[in-house]
């Protein structure tokens, strides 16, 4: 590499939030009204809220104060016993099997495939008459297969809850992910697709739930009825079958996170096809090496990401280190999930979770070799290149050029 080669872009970096934010924040400032139950009605919390459910086409949203709450609140919401097993992937981020235990139950995990995916198989063997619901994280993106997950819960009366942290904008059969479980959850945390620093949101079309839900979230006295949009008799029945009869965990979003989250709903829709355009475009680069392979979406999905994941093909532990070194010194930074030290979504380091460490062999395997790298929407062609190069080098550098093996 020469001194004068380009360096591919930071992609940490953040968008900047749009400018129709800043005025809406400067008369939050003025006022002082940033808690969501001062305003009689139409604070930005609800009006985020009532956006955010048209847009994904359900009945009720509630935004919280991250996704780990919206998981959190949807196990509590659900009404599940003290220690009732919850079917989560043994690939998620460690938010998830938190979210179990802060809600007095016990997470079960099951297998995710080479493509990181859950092995149905495992899931349908692991869901017997103790699992009492079922979380499925949509990692990075990567949809498990819905179909066979929702007929095997529906068949023996299994919540799903959809942990969509990062798949906004992803869909499946062309529906939003998010609207297929009995309740979808997302994050505003800096790396998800819209960006508010810290935030989150649940969406339902469940009455009773989104009442438990809200109650919990912390709309204490009557201020449910600023949940209330229009006549809504079951949700009015709901509200006053929990009134006192819940906890108020206090996890609620103020208008300061509303206000910066809401300019951002209208470019969902640029963000999620760029997203997918740079991904499907570096993806197509890195298959032509016989050393990287990214694995190809299931075919009712369509996804919207901001990062790409690819395994590594035929390179042992000392070679996969290699890789991950020889890019960073091209200026790409490559997790491989289960190799970096405590890495959050390798389960073997959830040892807050009661009893041993579960064995899952092929999931272990999948983190061993799984290599993610950030692609946000807001890069062009030329820093794609750059990007691309960098990984297609760095496996050349390691493994020796392709032709030699004759593949
Ligand atoms: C980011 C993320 C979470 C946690 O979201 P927070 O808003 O930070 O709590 C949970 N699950 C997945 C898959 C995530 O990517």
């Amino acid at each position: 590499m020469s001194d004068q080669a380009p360096l591919p872009p930071n992609t940490y970096d953040a968008e900047p939030i749009p400018e129709a934010a800043r005025d809406a924040i400067d008369a939050m400032l003025l006022s002082g009204d940033l808690f969501r139950y001062t305003a009689p009605q139409d604070a930005p919390v609800a009006l985020l809220e009532r956006e955010f459910a048209a847009l994904m086409g359900s009945k009720y949203a509630l935004a919280v104060s991250s996704c780990s709450a919206a998981l959190f609140l949807s196990l509590k919401a659900l009404d599940l016993p003290r220690d009732a097993r919850v079917l989560i992937p043994a690939f998620t981020f460690a938010a998830v099997p938190s979210s179990v235990l802060h809600a007095d139950c016990l997470p079960v995990l099951c297998e995710v495939g080479a493509n990181y995916r859950i092995d149905l198989a495992d899931f349908e063997s692991k869901l017997d008459d103790d699992i009492r619901a079922v979380i499925i994280s949509h990692m990075r993106g990567h949809t498990s297969d819905m179909d066979a997950i929702l007929a095997l819960c529906d068949a023996r009366g299994i919540p799903v809850v959809e942990d969509a942290a990062h798949s906004l904008g992803t869909r499946w059969h062309g529906q939003n992910i998010g609207t297929l479980g009995r309740v979808g959850c997302f994050s505003f945390q800096s790396y998800k697709l819209v960006n508010a620093g810290e935030g989150g949101i649940m969406i339902t079309d469940a009455a009773d739930l989104v009442a438990r839900a809200v109650i919990m979230s912390g709309a204490y006295e009557h201020n449910w009825a600023k949940h209330m949009a229009g006549d809504d008799p079951e949700l009015a029945a709901a509200f006053a079958r929990w009134q006192n009869r819940l906890p108020l965990y206090n996890l609620r979003l103020s208008n300061l996170g509303a206000a910066i989250i809401r300019p951002q709903l209208a470019e969902i829709p640029r963000r999620v096809r760029n997203g997918r355009a740079n991904h499907d475009y570096v993806a197509a680069r890195l298959n032509e090496s016989p050393w990287l392979d990214v694995p190809p979406p299931l075919a009712p999905e369509e996804r919207a990401p901001d990062s790409i994941q690819f395994n590594l093909v035929g390179m042992d532990d000392a070679a996969t280190s290699a890789f991950a070194a020889a890019a960073a010194a091209r200026g790409v930074k490559v997790q491989v999930f289960g190799q970096s030290a405590d890495n959050a979504r390798a389960f073997w380091n959830w040892r807050f979770i009661p009893g041993d460490v579960p064995e899952l062999p092929q999931t272990r395997e999948m983190l061993m070799s799984a290599c993610d790298t950030r692609l946000p929407a807001r890069l062009k062609r030329p820093e794609l290149d750059l990007i691309a190069s960098a990984l297609l080098d760095a496996a050349e550098e390691v493994m020796g050029p392709a032709a030699q093996y004759g593949t």
